[in-house]
């Protein structure tokens, strides 16, 4: 008998329709042996909403009662939940986080899990219930509720899988697994049957959202095998695991990411002396803004260009910031484009293939897609290029990757 916990996301439990279809989904998995515990969201919307309720009372709700509003959401799906189980002839047994409990810290809206008592979850399968757990809550030493931020219901199904040892963690959602790439972008993106954690983490990274990025780092953490399925198809997903053998199959890369997050900011022409690039990313870091990629290039003259990125939201304060630091350090010229994206290549085969880049590269060139940034990791590689150019880059890379759909 294996032990499995499985997350379903908002839209999966969207309508009282949706949450009998999990309910019949559950038991069928019961029915094969297994035991279950599920782990659900709120109903899609549901979170926001509340949010939207608090901001119509005040504009600075306080922490401890915006976190006991939000928790409300996911004790409603734990219970419809329960009942269409039970309606089905299923034993089940609903708990919100403090009552399972799922301890955490004090950070209010932010909270991380500190340690789970799962005696009271692993006692009711033993007595064969199926064991509904409110997704993104938990309570701190005080008693106080908590909640583990937005999207946090994956992390909890993470924790709760390693609490109780299970065999896998099966996050259901709207699509059926983690793809090559976005399949909005080039259709004949194809489903991985497995990727690596390292992977996984990566892509999550770079703007792929399939996953909440700290429940793939808590499940590679404590080597959870994690799966990423869909909650209306019939199928396998995505299986995420350690072993890199699958790395032989696809030789060369796993996937393709981008981001239309990232804006980019350039110093041109100061003094090129010890102490020039932390007088520039020193305010940076101070205002609290997370430096992405950053290049430096010295010219002939003495003088030397630097360039980062940042996120979009951060663009307009980092700007204002560059501009004062190139008047004090006399730069001859600071700009600013927020019309650019990042396109990265994932994959553990790089590790023992050389020539990735230089084939991105040329694919990029053929297409007339001048790169103006370029950053590389053990196992990724990220060009930055003009933002209308996404599509095209993607999809020319996709195809010369051999990534595409198997013909049927
Ligand atoms: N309901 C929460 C949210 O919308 C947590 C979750 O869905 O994972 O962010
Ligand atoms: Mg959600």
């Amino acid at each position: 008998m294996t032990l499995i916990v499985q997350k379903y996301g908002g839209t999966s439990v969207g309508t009282p329709e949706r949450i009998g279809a999990v309910a019949d989904r559950v038991i069928n998995y019961c029915r094969r042996g297994h035991q279950v515990v599920v782990v659900v969201s709120a109903m899609s919307g549901e979170t926001d909403r509340l949010l939207g309720l608090a901001q119509q009372i005040t504009a600075s709700p306080d922490p401890r009662e915006q976190d006991m509003l939000l928790a409300t959401g996911e004790q409603v799906t734990i219970a419809l939940l329960t009942m269409a189980l039970q309606q089905r002839g299923q034993a089940a047994r609903s708990y919100t986080g403090p009552q399972v409990p799922i301890r955490t810290d004090s950070a209010y809206s932010k909270a991380r899990i500190a340690a789970i008592d799962a005696d009271r979850v692993r006692a009711d399968l033993t007595a064969g219930h199926v064991v509904v757990v409110a997704g993104f809550q938990g309570v701190d030493e005080h008693g106080h509720i908590t909640t583990l931020g937005r999207g946090g219901s994956d992390t909890t199904a993470v924790a709760l899988a390693t609490a109780l040892q299970a065999d896998e963690c099966q996050i259901f959602t709207d699509v059926d697994g983690v793809y090559t790439t976005d399949p909005r972008v080039v259709s004949e993106a194809r489903r991985l049957a497995r990727i690596t954690f390292e992977e996984m983490l990566e892509m999550a990274s770079l703007g792929s959202k399939v996953l909440q990025i700290r429940a793939v780092e808590f499940a590679g953490k404590y080597n959870i095998p994690l799966r990423v399925l869909s909650s209306f198809t019939e199928g396998e997903g995505t299986l995420i695991t350690y072993e890199e053998d699958h790395a032989v199959e696809h030789a060369l890369i796993t996937g393709i990411a981008f981001n239309r997050d990232e804006t980019q900011l350039t110093i041109l022409g100061v003094e090129d002396r010890p102490g020039v690039a932390s007088a520039i990313l020193g305010p940076i870091a101070e205002a609290n803004i997370d430096v992405d990629m950053i290049v430096q290039n010295s010219a002939h003259d003495g003088t030397t260009d630097f360039t980062f990125t940042v996120q979009r939201n951060d663009y307009k304060a980092a700007l204002e910031i560059v501009r004062a630091i190139g008047v004090r350090l006399g730069a001859r010229e600071v700009k600013g484009d927020d019309k650019i994206v990042k396109i990265s290549l994932v994959g553990v085969g790089m590790r023992t293939h050389a020539g990735i880049a230089s084939r991105m590269f040329a694919t990029l060139a053929r297409e007339g897609i001048n790169i103006r940034m370029i950053s590389t990791s053990e196992i990724k590689i990220s060009v930055v290029v003009d933002q209308k150019y996404l599509e095209l880059g993607v999809r020319v890379l996709h195809e010369a990757f051999g990534l595409e759909q198997e013909a049927a």
